[in-house]
């Protein structure tokens, strides 16, 4: 359960190299409970896939990899299914899972790496859905005193790439298990974001399933974003910033082509992506860090960067965004340092 020395660069998509002194391994919630009353573990870095994670150096804390595995089906009502999962189940293949016992539901987070546990973290998001949408509870514990707690939808305080999780309970809890509502049949497919609508019309569907939904999702994904098993990165690196109604027109001015999504409460979103382009740094490359030709939200490893290295230069791109913009950009990944 408890090993020395081992290497993380198969545990991070970046493919960064770190080494862990101190590496914990919970395979159940009985598991975690024990690793989490020895005190070495007291400050650990919880791992699930690594894919949201960047190894700034060889970490200073132990790490404890949740690899609580579990599928099933806790009950059905009508339309519809609960199913409760466990953290350490690939995110993906729960997807797939529900997918071909045609439960509707997951289709539009196809794709996304990492693993179940990390997955209320952040709320993920993609293609007009986000974990909210489906999640019924999650249980998880409390690591001073390994307490065990159900959480409601309102208890984890969801919002845009967002939760309790993040904030007030940030760092004091294992989240162990989630279950997800899912729909059986009537299902409400969410089809209108991004370039869904045309993948599907060049897949000619008469009548559509959530399963032609994801495999359209999985084309656009494919084609979009690098692979990291070949093309170390994180995904999105920042947060697409929020800004208030006066910033946003005051940049409407200077740059009347500006991409924007307007929200409930007057303020505005706009991507990232394009603010990193407008600096100029869409495409460029220092060594072996740089931010994907085709994405300049996606930071990338191009062989032996070093977490420092990319550190450094998602610094650089931040300085950039805020001396041309006045815009601070919020780093989704986490940085375990
Ligand atoms: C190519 C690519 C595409 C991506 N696309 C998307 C996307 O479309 N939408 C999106 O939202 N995200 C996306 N991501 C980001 C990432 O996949 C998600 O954030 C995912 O949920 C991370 O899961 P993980 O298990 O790898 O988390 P990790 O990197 O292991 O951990 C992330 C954070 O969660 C904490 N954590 C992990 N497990 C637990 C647990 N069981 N209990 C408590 N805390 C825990 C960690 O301490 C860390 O702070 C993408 C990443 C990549 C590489």
């Amino acid at each position: 359960m408890i090993h020395q020395d081992v290497s993380l660069k198969t545990y991070n998509s970046f493919g960064v190299a770190a080494d862990a002194s101190l590496f914990a391994v919970a395979k159940s919630v009985d598991d975690l409970q024990t690793i989490l009353r020895d005190q070495r573990f007291a400050s650990a870095w919880i791992l699930g896939g690594g894919s949201n994670t960047l190894f700034c150096k060889t970490p200073r804390q132990p790490i404890l990899h949740v690899d609580i595995p579990g599928l099933d089906v806790i009950t059905e009502e009508g339309n519809e299914v609960v199913i409760r999962v466990g953290a350490g189940v690939n995110w993906h293949e729960l997807v797939m899972w529900s997918l071909d016992r045609g439960y509707g539901g997951l289709e539009n987070l196809a794709l996304i790496p990492g693993n179940v546990g990390a997955a209320p973290i952040q709320n993920i998001g993609a293609y007009g859905v986000e974990l909210k949408d489906v999640f019924e509870h999650c249980t998880l514990v409390f690591r001073e005193t390994q307490d065990i707690q159900v959480f409601s939808k309102a208890d984890c305080q969801f919002g845009y790439r967002d939760s309790i999780f993040k904030g007030e309970l940030k760092n004091k809890t294992v989240i162990t298990e989630v279950c997800f509502r899912l729909q059986k049949s009537n299902y409400n497919l969410q089809t209108s974001y991004g370039a869904i609508e045309q993948q599907l019309a060049e897949q000619n569907h008469h009548l559509l399933t959530p399963k032609d939904v994801a495999n359209a999702v999985i084309a656009i994904r494919t084609r979009k974003l690098p692979d990291p098993k070949k093309l170390g990165n994180a995904g999105s690196f920042f947060k697409n910033p929020i800004v208030e109604d006066k910033t946003f027109w005051k940049l409407k001015e200077s740059h009347p082509e500006i991409p924007h999504f307007k929200l409930a409460n007057d303020s505005y979103k706009i991507p990232a992506a394009w603010i990193i382009e407008q600096v100029g740094l869409k495409g460029t490359r220092e060594g072996d860090v740089g931010t994907h030709e085709n994405h300049a939200l996606v930071l990338v490893n191009y062989g032996n960067a070093s977490g420092q290295e990319i550190t450094d230069f998602s610094k650089k791109i931040q300085n950039e965004v805020q001396k041309h913009f006045g815009i601070t950009l919020t780093p989704e990944v986490h940085f375990c340092c």
